[in-house]
């Protein structure tokens, strides 16, 4: 059995209950669209508000724009089940928080594609049990922050795919799946760890300030001429820790 649930995977919870937590990275997350308005132009526009609540616009498409938002939460608040629940948390974390926040407050009841989720990685001590195996985020969500779920869970499939193939049962198949994959998995869930999340969301305003002087350099030419270089060799070390294996 090919466990593929996603994040709140409840099969793995049946079948591994003890053995899988959540490593929740002390911030929520909201994406949706709203209507466009004619002052929404082509670019991304992040605001950061006060207290820890980080707002980007995008543009989605003619009609919509797309809205990301995260916040800081100290505890995961496990009350916010409900969609009204989840709005309202959202609300708290917008109000006050300029016009850009008042505007996604007025608008949140329109809103009919609502995410909205604590940012948490599925860390689990095993991937199998018996005939039973997890593959993507019900395996290993790193949270959506890290913008690598897609990929992990894709090279997940082709490994397991790939190991079933050649191994002369499904314990083999499942054993080297997990050995070739975790390294890489592990990797890119340990990126992202609750102190990055808090750097990126100032609370003060002048953390805010700070926040501002910081990202002015990191968009300056001579910085983006070092980060280029630096992650092309990231990005090449990575690919040198994980080669997907080359199955007939
Ligand atoms: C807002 C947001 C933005 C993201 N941005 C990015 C990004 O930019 N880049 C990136 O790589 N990743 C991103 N991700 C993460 C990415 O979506 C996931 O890592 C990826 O979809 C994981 O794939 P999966 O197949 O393991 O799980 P999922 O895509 O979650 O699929 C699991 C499926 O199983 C279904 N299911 C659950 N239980 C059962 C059951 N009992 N029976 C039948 N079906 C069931 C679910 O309904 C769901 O359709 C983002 C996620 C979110 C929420």
């Amino acid at each position: 059995m090919i466990c593929a649930e996603g994040i709140s995977s409840s099969t793995r919870e049946k079948v591994l209950g003890g053995q899988t937590h959540f490593r929740y990275l002390g911030a929520y997350m909201a994406f949706f669209n709203i209507p466009r308005r004619p002052e929404d132009d082509y670019w991304a526009w992040t605001v950061n508000g006060i207290g820890g609540t980080f707002i980007t616009l995008r543009p989605g498409t003619d009609t919509v724009t797309t809205v990301l938002i995260t916040f800081l939460r100290k505890d995961l608040d496990i009350s916010v089940d409900e969609p009204a629940a989840r709005k309202r948390l959202l609300l708290d974390a917008l109000k006050g928080r300029g016009t850009i926040a008042h505007r996604i407050s007025t608008e949140l009841d329109t809103v009919c594609d609502f995410y909205f989720g604590p940012m948490s990685q599925v860390q689990a001590s095993t991937w199998s049990k018996g005939r039973f195996v997890l593959l993507g985020d019900a395996a290993h969500c790193p949270t959506p922050f890290t913008g690598q779920g897609t990929a992990l869970a894709l090279a997940g499939a082709y490994v397991l795919a790939g190991e079933i193939k050649r191994s002369a049962d499904h314990a083999e198949a499942f054993a080297a799946y997990e050995r070739l994959l975790r390294p890489y998995v592990e990797a890119t869930q340990s990126q992202l760890t609750p102190s990055l999340i808090r750097l990126t969301h100032a609370k003060t305003r002048f953390g805010i300030a700070v926040t501002r002087l910081v990202q002015r350099l990191l968009a300056s030419k001579m910085v983006q001429r070092i980060f280029k270089r630096g992650a092309a060799k990231r990005a090449s070390d990575t690919e040198k820790k994980f080669v997907l294996p080359a199955y007939s």
